[in-house]
């Protein structure tokens, strides 16, 4: 099968995907075996390929928003047929036994394992995964635009659950890529209020496009303070100018994997029982609400799609944030 294949994390400008022809998976027992149609491109997939996260397999197939059709099933596999369209996302499986799996934080489990990151993802013609850790997807939804659900469309779900926003409060978002255009057609679907904060004109066009009913650079002041933010961009200055901006009790979630330095900061800043918190990962519920969310809203995403061979092209693009909404690799 051809596959994009990193074999040592360097910067994207020097290409470090490299198209190569590899074995198909096997389906091992629980498992199944998807054709892949399509495949999301996640900030996370820029951070593992740059090396900014560390890498427990090389060489690796990136990839873990993952669109296919089952081609093959495994042992004890009755959940899903043959010709069964499936969306793979980033938790590939959890121990089940640990505290964090028993009590519905299995995106906390130690011994969690992730699609495109312990294991090959989407960015092939074929995957496999544990049937209990793959999705059916909503009717409406073509494969591209189905796969930025699947972890930007996720995460961004529950950062908005975790910045605990209310219907009818103001929100603020920080950075506008794949994730923050999917979490606002959600926040403004709960009747809130969305200030979106980023640099690009071109984002901040879209934003308003989907609803927005301010946009600004994050050193701006929105007009009245903030009851929530989630900060999506992976710079820890955002943090500083969200605090600046929220107000008493409210609530910062952090979206991002990883994220530069946190600037040193003012007690007077997070006094007044504001909180900033991060987010890890996902649960297989919050990809099943979400999902659900999608269809009833329904959820538009905005797709710019690139065949397989131009992932290292499509990744730049995204690190200079140079095209709107979330990116989609295609297998024909
Ligand atoms: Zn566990
Ligand atoms: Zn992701």
């Amino acid at each position: 099968m051809k596959a994009m294949r990193l074999s040592r994390a360097q910067p994207v400008e020097q290409s470090p995907l490299e198209l190569v022809d590899l074995p198909a998976p096997i389906t091992g027992s629980g498992e199944v075996r998807l054709r892949v149609e399509a495949c999301g491109i996640c900030r996370t997939d820029l951070h593992i390929i740059e090396g900014d996260l560390p890498l427990p397999k090389l060489p690796l197939v990136p990839g873990h928003q993952v669109v296919g059709i089952v081609d093959r099933v495994g042992e004890g596999v009755t959940r899903f047929r043959i010709g069964d369209r499936l969306g793979i996302s980033w938790l590939f499986s959890t121990c089940g036994q640990c505290d964090f799996c028993q009590q519905d934080q299995e995106n906390l489990c130690d011994a969690a394992r992730f699609t495109g990151y312990h294991m090959d993802g989407g960015y092939a013609e074929f995957v496999v995964a544990p049937h209990s850790f793959v999705h059916p997807l909503p009717a409406g939804f073509t494969p591209t635009q189905a796969a930025p659900l699947l972890c930007a469309g996720v995460i961004g779900f529950r950062a908005l659950r975790q910045s605990k926003i209310r219907p009818g409060e103001r929100l603020g978002l920080y950075g506008f890529g794949g994730s923050a255009h999917i979490a606002i057609q959600v926040a403004i679907h709960w009747g809130c209020e969305v200030f979106v904060f980023t640099r690009s004109e071109e984002h901040r066009a879209l934003a308003r496009q989907l609803g927005a009913h301010w946009t600004g650079r994050a050193e701006d002041n929105p007009p009245g303070r903030l009851d929530s933010a989630v900060i999506f961009a992976p710079v820890g200055r955002m943090v500083l100018e969200a605090l600046r901006v929220l107000a008493k009790g409210g609530t910062i979630a952090i979206a991002g994997i990883t994220m530069t330095s946190i600037p040193e900061l003012d007690y007077s800043l997070i006094y007044q029982e504001r909180t900033v918190r991060s987010v890890a990962n996902s649960t297989r519920q919050d990809v099943l609400d979400l999902l659900k969310l999608a269809s009833e809203i329904p959820i538009r995403t905005e797709v710019q799609t690139f065949p397989l061979e131009q992932a290292n092209h499509a990744l730049h693009l995204l690190k200079e944030s140079r095209f709107r909404g979330a990116s989609v690799l295609t297998i024909p």
